[in-house]
């Protein structure tokens, strides 16, 4: 306003917001400073309830989580709900789950649609309202923000001139028309019914410089910034910008950790800071997670990547262990090193380093190594384990698999414990999802459905698959240890005109039908469906007596030609 007028600010003040009551001593005097140790970093995940978590938004939380607690200090989530047309419902649940899902703990802050805890509420951004009000109230009162009620037609139209004048774009300089208007022709246009923005009056320069040190990206130097930005939109929400410079000096933020989209906005958050009089807190900008695509490294696109979306893990059945791990991994190289060394250990221990974080130019999502993790993982759980959060997921997921765990929850387990307890033990589970296909063979549904893939057998005639199921039909017997197992095996692949051994098949291959592994696949064939499986005489003995008989003398194979 050219009238610089206390009087008349104040009054218009008092006109634009008429609501917003509460003073500036009543808010200082609610969030007291913490009281923390000297080197207790408080920090936050922020996001905004738009009902679609993103990988990079897990990252972008346990990044946080862990250089907060890792220092005894404090990891909040505040919900940044300002933009009401994009907010979806049930995104906040959403949010709260999958943190918990993942084991990212927050001391303060939401934990429930309506539900919160912690003394530096509310932490829901709508709820905030007449805080950020009281201080948009102020800096307009004291002139270092006015209201501007250009349309968004009037808006485009000074784009448009920029543009052909090849000026950058935006609400700067000459084009700040609100910023000279007279009290009076702001309240010609509130009576016109006219709603405004209210922006921050710019001090910046663009030939002068910030610099500024990045906890991940190191020292930067960025042009100050020019524009006179919203800082409260019609709706009487405050922008981003605004809201995110009063809650994290009000709630104690000692670490902003956010993604490096960002970064190009930090000149407007230093000036603020600076116009409010506040210590500035660190800022660490996070680089997005990137994909491989083709030769080249793109942004994990919320749009075209299904795994963007932290529910593809939870459909596909990662354990959220695994997804954690694999992050933690992205973060710091050495996470692996450290998991090998510290089997036994709790995730929570591992100390993120800042240093090795501060490497990293944008990790590279790679979902052949989040199997491996898988692998080990589930590889390393207890058969009792796996099964409670198999079905678990299986009821959610594969209603098929969660009714043949449920009517048989011992033989599941029997199921899983095969080569699990060996020193090498199994590894071809690396989701919930990969069960299913798996073991699904052992159940007799499932096998039948399958059938049996006679391919596998091409060049066996059928009176030799016949001849060798029957007899191991009649001399199976699910007492026998391996050794004898093997020798009753042996026994017969002797009779059948089978070499007992690689050995004595090579050096007369002309005298046998084949070697004694021919026999085996053909044994392993019609008990399994196909010729992979894990331990023949483990699956023999947990598929029974009564299985084995039945698969091997039925005649759905020998329909087959
Ligand atoms: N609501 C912002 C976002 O979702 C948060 C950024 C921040 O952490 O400050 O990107």
């Amino acid at each position: 306003m050219s009238t610089k007028n206390k009087e008349d600010l104040k009054k218009l003040a008092q006109i634009l917001l008429p609501d917003a009551n509460l003073t500036i001593e009543e808010i200082v005097e609610k969030y007291p400073p913490r009281k923390l140790s000297k080197d207790a970093i408080v920090t936050r995940i922020a996001p905004s309830p738009t009902g679609f978590l993103h990988i990079g938004g897990i990252y972008a939380a346990l990044i946080p989580e862990r250089l907060g607690h890792q220092s005894g200090g404090i990891f909040y989530l505040r919900i940044e709900d300002t933009d009401k047309k994009r907010e979806v419902e049930g995104a906040t649940e959403l949010i709260v789950n999958s943190l918990k899902a993942f084991n990212i703990n927050v001391d303060e802050g939401q934990i429930g649609s309506n539900k919160e805890i912690g003394d530096y509420g509310p932490y829901k951004q709508s709820e905030r309202k007449f805080i950020y009000q009281a201080f948009v109230k102020k800096l307009l009162e004291d002139g270092d923000a006015y209201p501007a009620f250009e349309t968004i037609e009037e808006l485009a139209k000074i784009t448009e001139q920029q543009t052909a004048a090849k000026l950058a774009p935006g609400y700067y300089g000459q084009w700040t028309t609100w910023s000279n208007k007279t009290t009076n022709e702001a309240l010609a246009a509130l009576e016109k019914g006219l709603t405004p923005v209210i922006r921050l009056r710019s001090t910046g320069d663009l030939q002068k410089f910030i610099l500024i040190e990045d906890l991940f990206k190191g020292k930067l130097r960025l042009p100050e910034n020019n524009q006179d930005i919203v800082i409260l939109k019609s709706d009487g929400l405050p922008t981003y910008h605004f809201a995110h410079v009063i809650d994290d000096h009000f709630m104690g933020t000692t670490h902003v950790i956010r993604g490096d989209e960002w970064l190009a906005s930090l000149p407007l958050h230093v000036q603020l800071f600076k116009k409010m009089n506040w210590e500035l807190p660190t800022y660490g900008h996070l680089a997005p997670i990137q994909k491989l695509d083709g030769n080249s490294r793109r942004k994990l696109s919320k749009r075209h990547d299904p795994e963007a979306n932290v529910m593809f893990y939870e459909k596909a059945g990662y354990p959220p262990e695994v997804v954690t791990m694999y992050l933690l991994n992205l973060a710091n190289s050495g996470f692996e090193k450290w998991l090998i060394e510290n089997s036994k250990e709790k995730l929570e221990n591992y100390k993120l380093s800042i240093n090795e974080l501060k490497k990293g130019s944008g990790a590279l999502l790679d979902l052949v190594k989040m199997d491996s993790f898988g692998k080990e993982y589930i590889g390393g759980l207890a058969a009792e384990t796996m099964a409670g959060m198999t079905l678990r997921w299986a009821k959610k997921y594969d209603e098929e698999l969660a009714t043949l765990i449920e009517d048989d929850m011992d033989y599941f387990i029997s199921i899983l414990n095969i080569e699990r307890e060996n020193i090498k033990a199994r590894k071809d589970i690396c989701k919930w999802s990969d069960v299913h296909g798996q073991v699904g063979f052992f159940f007799d549904s499932f096998f039948a459905k399958q059938g049996i893939n006679m391919d596998e057998l091409a060049g066996t005639d059928l009176k030799t698959v016949k001849e060798v199921a029957q007899s191991v039909a009649e001399k199976y017997n699910p007492q026998d240890d391996k050794e004898v197992w093997l020798q009753t095996m042996r026994d017969i692949s002797v009779e059948l005109g089978y070499a007992a051994d690689a050995k004595a098949f090579k050096e007369n291959p002309e005298k046998y039908k084949g070697n004694f592994g021919d026999m085996a696949k053909i044994i392993r064939v019609l008990l399994v469906g196909k010729n992979q499986s894990p331990d023949l005489y483990e699956v023999m003995k947990v598929l029974g007596s009564e299985r084995v008989n039945r698969r091997l003398t039925s005649n759905i194979w020998s329909a087959k030609k």
